[in-house]
């Protein structure tokens, strides 16, 4: 029945069914171990056989309250709730794509993921090829190899704002045979549903949107389970035994959720990133509001955007829910709720002029965060790409009269206000 709610009424009634006399709110079981009353109980969890929680590094009752609530609104089989949206994308990877292995990336993607990707994942064997998402499906087929595992793409691109052309990147996958992995931390499950425009698996950094305070580091994995992993005979980790279990075959066993049972069993287990159950009890409050922040955050980012384009200060304005935006069409088709909380524009008089105005903010404060309900301001040339060279900083997107804002869920008169005495201090 969960299943048929819209999403608003799954944000806040989702998966957690209390029965009489009962906690009414998940209660946060702050608890590394569980007791059982006999060696068989403890060897049938070991082996499998029974889904109940072992310990917490593997899986806690007030994490598995968020990881329900999050894969009943993405519309998954399952979902994997990680310390951090980083190691979502790792775990996410790592779960399927091995050593002398290869995926290809839009180029377009969150620094962090840009450099776990053009960095680490290298040292440890996986290659990645980098594309450019505008590229045409002939272009983009001619950066797989034999040994490419996966697809990986943002619903929003960042800093850029790009959105997404679903239906090119899922008919790419699926020409292609191999898992379309979307980071939708910008997109949230209440503006787009990855799963539903052909993506096989979601990650998210739920520090963002989802728990949406400002409060917590966390990451979420979920599976759409329609992945068929036996097809070529490319995902051996999926339809071979693993001796790390007597042989367990994880298609045969767990059908479509064999891939994010694995990612738990296996690569959580022993890799570790599990998030604190305080943690994931903000993140199951979050995602409780977030179809309504959601809503304020759009409104007030669209109507600061237009503001900000008809400002004489303001030398362009970067934001998808623009008709002049080069996304405009790809937003309304995928983003028709909204194009979420964040917006950049150029401010007149360059590098100077975005520090003086980032500094002159007072509601909107200096952080360098996105999707908070608070307002958030940052000039990334002097501040996290200032080691960059002028040349450096443009090939990777930020410009020296770059600013971004993560247009939070004050009101919007209090937020244009601000911008407004901060922009002419600027000037001056
Ligand atoms: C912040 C962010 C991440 C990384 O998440 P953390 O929780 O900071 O580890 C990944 N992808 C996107 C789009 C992000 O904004």
């Amino acid at each position: 029945m969960q299943k048929s709610w819209k999403i608003e009424t799954q944000a806040v009634q989702g998966t957690y069914e209390p029965r009489p006399t009962e906690p009414r709110i998940p209660a946060i079981c702050q608890s590394t171990t569980y007791k059982y009353d006999s060696a068989d109980h403890v060897a049938k969890l070991f082996d499998l056989e029974l889904p109940d929680h072992m310990y917490t590094r593997i899986s806690n009752p007030t994490t598995a309250a968020f990881e329900g609530k999050i894969a009943l609104m993405e519309g998954g089989v399952g979902a994997l709730a990680t310390s951090s949206g980083q190691a979502a994308s790792a775990l996410a990877i790592l779960n399927i794509c091995r050593n002398g292995q290869h995926l290809v990336a839009t180029g377009t993607l969150y620094g962090g993921t840009y450099s776990l990707f053009a960095n680490t994942l290298p040292k440890m064997g996986v290659e990645v090829s980098f594309v450019n998402p505008e590229a045409s499906l002939e272009e983009l087929q001619a950066a797989f190899r034999p040994e490419t595992r996966c697809l990986f793409a943002e619903t929003i691109g960042n800093p850029g704002l790009n959105v997404l052309d679903f239906a090119k990147f899922s008919e790419l996958a699926k020409r292609m045979n191999v898992p379309l992995i979307i980071d939708n931390t910008f997109g949230t499950p209440y503006l787009c549903k990855p799963l539903e425009l052909g993506a096989h698996i979601v990650v998210h950094s739920a520090t963002k949107y989802i728990d949406g305070h400002g409060t917590s580091v966390g990451g979420v994995i979920v599976d759409g389970g329609t992945f068929d992993w036996s097809r070529e005979g490319k995902y051996p980790e999926l339809t071979e035994p693993d001796s790390s279990y007597h042989g367990l075959r994880y298609m045969d066993t767990f059908g479509p959720a064999a891939y994010i049972v694995k990612a738990r069993v296996q690569y959580m287990r022993d890799l570790g990133a599990t998030p604190a159950p305080q943690n994931s009890f903000l993140f199951n409050q979050g995602l409780t509001t977030l179809p309504l922040r959601m809503e304020r955050h759009c409104s007030n980012a669209l109507a600061l955007a237009a503001y900000l384009q008809q400002h004489s200060s303001v030398t362009w304005v970067n934001y998808p829910g623009l008709k002049s935006h080069p996304s405009y069409d790809l937003g309304r088709e995928y983003l028709p709720k909204g194009c979420s909380g964040v917006l950049t524009f150029g401010i007149k008089g360059g590098r100077d002029a975005g520090i003086k105005f980032m500094e002159a903010c007072r509601l909107i404060a200096l952080v360098v965060h996105v999707g908070d309900a608070r307002s958030c301001v940052l000039h990334p040339a002097s501040t996290t790409h200032r080691q960059l060279s002028d040349e450096q900083q443009i090939a990777s997107g930020v410009s020296p009269d770059l600013i971004r804002v993560s247009v939070g869920i004050e009101h919007i008169d209090d937020i244009i206000a601000d911008v407004e005495q901060a922009l002419r201090v600027s000037q001056n």
